[in-house]
């Protein structure tokens, strides 16, 4: 249907919704500092990452969602392989987990918002070529 890598693997590669070539994030995830810092253009085909300002505060919902998510696994995960250990364990383990997957959590909630929600989600090939665009 489509050519070029999928939308699941662009995802999670951080790569732009519109190309699935450029990279979303001018830094690694792992740049204590930059980590969240999104191009303002993509650096292949040029849309616009931020549609409008304050767009990436939607991006909360997704790590709220995210960080529910993990809590309840790493919840499960005790109860049922570590033998349902003392409250304290529950609560530094999610707080551990959750400090520890801020970075990838944030990445990944403005990666969803941007493929689900922004305007220009639609995958185009063509957009990966040199062809500019004006707007
Ligand atoms: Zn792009």
């Amino acid at each position: 249907m489509s050519s070029g890598p999928g939308k699941v693997v662009s995802l999670i590669r951080g790569k732009c919704p519109r190309c699935r070539k450029g990279n979303v994030f001018s830094h690694p995830f792992y740049s204590i500092l930059n980590f969240s810092e999104v191009h303002d253009h993509c650096p292949h085909c040029g849309v616009k990452l931020e549609p409008e300002p304050g767009f990436f505060w939607g991006a909360m919902y997704f790590s709220y969602a995210l960080n529910v998510g993990v809590s309840i696994i790493a919840g499960f995960s005790l109860f049922f392989f570590f033998n349902d250990p003392d409250l304290w364990v529950y609560i530094m383990v999610i707080i551990l987990l959750t400090l520890i997957l801020m970075p990838l959590m944030t990445r990944f909630s403005r990666l969803l918002l941007m493929y689900l929600v922004a305007p220009y989600r639609k995958f185009d090939p063509i957009a990966g070529e040199p062809v500019s665009e004006s707007h």
